[in-house]
């Protein structure tokens, strides 16, 4: 039977109230409601659990041992469910360091394919390309060069390697062979006994000897083929009578160069891989980064007395190794005149260079082994050096905080051989290029090099070149196509953005081509300029075009707008939500009056920008900011104003905010361990004594780590039912209502709730504790009760009941309504921190924040915080930032939400692209400044909601 809607039946997951509905198949379907009304419990816990149960069904024996205790969602049933794929914002949570853009997209793997077909090696030394010899090239050599004269044909069977070889002799003796050139003194096999142990050998076998002419032909052939068998497809030719007029050369069937001899075996395709040990870089093992000590972390205070030692780890350090490290210092500043009660400040910049980077005054003796001969070799390289060597974890665990990665130096930081490195692929208008340099192209820049390749006509690559480059031709334009085109291919997944990643798995889900599937997505919209909707939406419809359903959660108007249909939850949060509040296609819902998304339709939810607004007055200047792509940026950003930083995606906005910005004011007000963003200095930092990133990143990983207790709620209700006369007559402390200490927990599952079993191919299951029922205590813990509800109940109430059911404990009470004020009321007290979605995590650690004292003198810096909100729920975190803001506080927000932008103070938009066509300042100002500027692309879009402001 086949159906055209998924039909659900009784929908009972978290909130959901017994829902019934059909969702049409083979359509773009948008999922809607404020946050918290059970969109994610029935996209992805009812909707796609179920089926990826269905698809496990099908899909091995050793799943569906399990399938009776994997957790049905709680559902009556569903009808015509297709297998299904879910792509979430953590879309490779837990994947590979390694991974890259181009690994993730498998478009590393048709490179390599293509470098192992097409590619032309070199001699890394030389850069010289290697060829290879036909037999009859060699034979024609050999005659062509020496007539008449005597020549040998020599087969290399050893080669610089070290053993006493006796087997090898003796097979070759008892072979026929007489004579052989070992370390190249000419002997005759018979009278060789076992080489010298311990050293390396070359043992070469002469195969032939002859006086060269053209009827010699024959027997040539016969001898370099047989020496190229023996010697690993490598002959060498020696000319003339043996001494020191004899002229030799190699040759070899294989790519080699014939002057330097060296050699390359048949490529492969694992050959490319930083994976495999025949492709991966030798000092890195292919992670492509060593760990370099970081200068400006080493200098503890400059206003020190050299006396006192002030770098860094060296107090941390054991006492003979600080003493030596002081001596050499010591000796040092003698010898350059400084006293050794100055400070580190007023010494000179010679001397100051050389503690830190040696004698030889240059970076690179950061990986001399023999600086050490060599005089001092600077704190950089000495903490180094000991961190490599050093046998006891203490001191790796003291010197890592100063420790940052760098590219490897050896391959670097393209992870691959210098020998693979050195093989290429000509591209018009690129020249030749190793694979290395081609991943480190952009998206963009890869699609003009994949046009350029070229194949002889009738060459032998021909037919399969053109398949590999019709292959990345798709995977790269659809890369370049859903607005990623400003990566480089090397990027690691693990440095992008979580609306990144999750876009570059829908472009690679669409590469894979398949049909009939369910796919679940959870805000793709994330991170992207207004002007690049339309291309995920392009890429999304072209899913559902070959044949697959399409369920994104999503509060994008523009999303919304272009959906096949619609379904609204709600009409409020947990359990004042989980029903369906309207469903339809975007006509129906927009002359629907009661559902929310309709009002949005009609723009009746537009945001009515302040009338007035602050003006700057001091400001914090970043000078000469040149992290990744930004261009020798200066920055003023108002300080006790709002202010919105925005622009295309890659056109900068993170690295200026938190690479350079953040961390720059970590370091200047806590000594922040993390490198700051190349910049040259910062302008007006003693305005301000604290700084609060607030971003998408989890709150925890594991089960164990309660969203709640985040923010220091759990505490006070711990303290709580210590104080119940029960638990006093029983000498229970506080700790006792703790799941992650023994004492009060169930100790079967040690207070998760559940137990995991490890399967083979599947990833672990997880099944509720039979012992505790998932209760996560134990019975006497459970015995406590508090007006009438024991630990585990209290942790069951959502963030609204808590309140009402603690509203006579003002300590918890204060706490809990922030959190609600925050549009966190359907968060459950016991809710896992893994569960939360990272625009939850973000605005937990807001409300965490503002239940904190504002100093009135705090920097803000957030990322999207508008990410999972509602058109509703962001009105209530513009008031909370308003709030920060009137404080005093500087509020600084990463933000492409255009009703957002326009209530900002001060915009500062950059661009005027991604990558390197972006890293510059296009306009800043007020909203209505950036909405009149010309070049502002973030001005075009702001100039049409600016332009028709809601009715009041
Ligand atoms: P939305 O996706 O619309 O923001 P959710 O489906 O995440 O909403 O949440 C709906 C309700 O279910 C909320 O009250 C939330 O607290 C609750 N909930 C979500 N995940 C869990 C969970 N893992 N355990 C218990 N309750 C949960
Ligand atoms: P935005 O925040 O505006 O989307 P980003 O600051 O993330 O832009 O990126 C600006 C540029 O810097 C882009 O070209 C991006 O590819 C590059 N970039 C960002 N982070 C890294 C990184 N960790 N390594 C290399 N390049 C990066
Ligand atoms: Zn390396
Ligand atoms: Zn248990």
């Amino acid at each position: 039977m086949s159906f055209d809607v998924i039909r659900v039946q009784g929908a009972r997951e978290h909130n959901l109230q017994n829902l019934s509905l059909s969702i049409p198949k083979n359509r773009l379907v948008v999922l809607t409601g404020v946050s918290g009304s059970g969109k994610s419990s029935l996209a992805f816990d009812t909707l796609y659990a179920e089926g990826q149960r269905r698809y496990m069904e099908s899909l091995s024996a050793d799943a569906r041992v399990w399938l009776g205790q994997l957790q049905k969602p709680e559902v009556d049933y569903i009808e015509g469910i297709p297998p299904a794929i879910a792509i979430g914002q953590n879309a490779y949570a837990g994947t590979s360091p390694r991974a890259t853009v181009a690994t993730a997209t498998e478009i590393y793997d048709v490179l390599r394919i293509l470098f192992a077909h097409c590619g032309t090696p070199h001699d890394p030394s030389t850069g010289r390309e290697l060829r290879r010899y036909t037999v009859s090239e060699i034979v024609d050599r050999i005659v062509g060069e020496s007539s008449q004269t005597l020549v040998q044909i020599l087969a290399p069977v050893v080669e610089g390697q070290k053993g006493q070889f006796r087997d090898v002799v003796e097979r070759l003796r008892r072979e026929g062979f007489l004579r052989a050139r070992i370390d190249g003194q000419w002997v005759l096999l018979e009278e060789v006994r076992g080489l010298a142990k311990g050293r390396a050998h070359t043992i070469e076998v002469v195969v032939d000897r002859l006086r060269v002419s053209p009827q010699a032909r024959l027997r040539l052939a016969d001898s370099v083929e047989l020496a190229l068998r023996l010697g690993g497809g490598r002959v060498r030719v020696v000319v003339g009578e043996e001494g020191p007029e004899a002229k030799e050369w190699l040759a070899s069937v294989l790519p080699f160069d014939p002057q330097t001899g060296f050699c390359f075996g048949e490529l492969t395709p694992r050959h490319f891989s930083f994976n495999n040990p025949l492709g991966a870089c030798e000092a890195c093992h292919g992670l492509g980064t060593e760990l370099v000590v970081d200068a400006d972390a080493l200098i503890s205070d400059p206003r020190a007395p050299l006396s006192e030692l002030p770098f860094a780890p060296l107090a941390e350090l054991p006492k003979g190794i600080r003493v030596a490290y002081g001596t050499a210092i010591r000796e040092l500043a003698a010898r350059y005149g400084e006293r050794w009660d100055r400070s580190w400040e007023d010494c000179s910049l010679e001397f100051r260079r050389c503690v830190l980077w040696g004698e030889n005054d240059s970076k690179a003796s950061q990986d001399s082994a023999t600086a050490k001969e060599h005089g001092w070799e600077g704190l950089v390289g000495a903490l180094a050096r000991l961190y490599r060597e050093a046998r006891s974890s203490f001191i790796q665990r003291k010197l890592e905080p100063y420790l940052s990665p760098a590219p490897c130096s050896r391959c670097g930081g393209t992870r691959l051989k210098s020998e693979i490195r050195a093989v290429t692929v000509a591209s018009r208008g690129f020249g030749p290029m190793g694979i290395g340099e081609v991943v480190g192209l952009t998206v963009r820049k890869a699609c003009q090099w994949v046009e350029g390749l070229f194949w002889e006509e009738g060459g032998q690559g021909n037919k399969a070149g053109r398949e590999l480059q019709a292959q990345l031709r798709k995977r790269l334009r659809l890369l370049e196509e859903i607005g990623l085109g400003y990566l480089t291919l090397d990027r690691p997944l693990s440095s992008l953005s979580g609306g990144e990643l999750q876009r570059i798995r829908i472009a690679s889900q669409l590469g894979s081509q398949l049909s009939g599937v369910l796919y679940v997505l959870d805000e793709p919209s994330i991170g992207l300029h207004p002007r690049d909707h339309y291309r995920l939406l392009s890429v999304l419809r072209q899913i559902r075009d070959l044949g697959n359903t399409v369920i994104v959660v999503e509060h994008d108007e523009e999303t919304i707008r272009a959906s096949d249909y619609i379904i609204e939850l709600g009409p409020k949060a947990g359990s004042q939500g989980g029903r369906v509040v309207a469903c339809g296609t975007p006509q129906e819902l927009q002359s629907n009056p009661r559902s929310l998304t309709g009002a949005l339709l009609r723009g009746e939810l537009r945001m009515t920008p302040p009338i007035e607004r602050k003006k700057p007055q001091a400001s914090l200047r970043v000078i000469g900011a040149k992290e990744h792509n930004l261009k020798n940026l200066t920055v003023a950003f108002p300080l006790g104003l709002f202010t919105c930083v925005t622009g295309v995606s890659g056109s900068g906005k993170s690295t200026l905010v938190m690479d350079v910005l953040a961390r720059g004011l970590f370091r200047r007000l806590c000594g922040g361990r993390e490198r700051p963003g190349a910049h040259e200095a910062m302008e007006g930092v003693e305005h301000i004594d604290r700084v609060i990133v607030v971003d998408q990143s989890p709150i925890g990983r594991s089960p164990r780590s309660n969203a709640l207790s985040y923010c220091g709620i759990l505490e006070p209700i711990r303290e709580l039912f210590a104080q119940v006369p029960a638990a006093r007559v029983r000498g229970y402390g506080p700790s006792r209502f703790s799941f992650n200490l023994a004492g009060g927990r169930c100790e079967r599952c040690r207070g998760e709730g559940f137990v995991r079993i490890e399967m083979t191919l599947l990833p672990p299951m997880e099944v509720l504790c039979d012992h505790c029922q998932g209760r996560r205590f134990n019975r006497e813990t459970l015995e406590i009760t508090y007006k009438g509800k024991n630990i585990a109940d209290v942790l069951d109430l959502t963030v609204e009941e808590a309140l009402e059911f603690f509203r006579n404990v003002p300590r918890v009470r204060e706490k809990l309504s922030v959190l609600a004020e925050m549009g966190l009321g359907y968060l459950r007290l016991g809710q896992p921190a893994s569960t939360l979605s990272g625009g939850e995590a973000q605005r937990l650690k807001l409300a965490t924040e503002l239940s904190k004292r504002s100093t009135g003198r705090t920097v803000y810096l957030m990322d999207e915080p508008t990410t999972g909100l509602h058109q509703a729920d962001i009105q209530k975190l513009l008031e909370v930032i308003r709030r920060l803001r009137d404080l005093g506080n500087t509020v600084i927000v990463i933000e492409h939400h255009l009703e957002v932008i326009q209530c900002a103070d001060y915009v500062i938009d950059l661009g005027p692209e991604a990558g390197e066509e972006g890293g510059e300042i296009v306009a800043q100002g007020t909203p209505e400044e950036i909405a009149a500027h010309p070049g502002s692309i973030t001005g075009q879009w702001l100039r049409k909601v600016m332009a028709c402001p809601g009715p009041k």
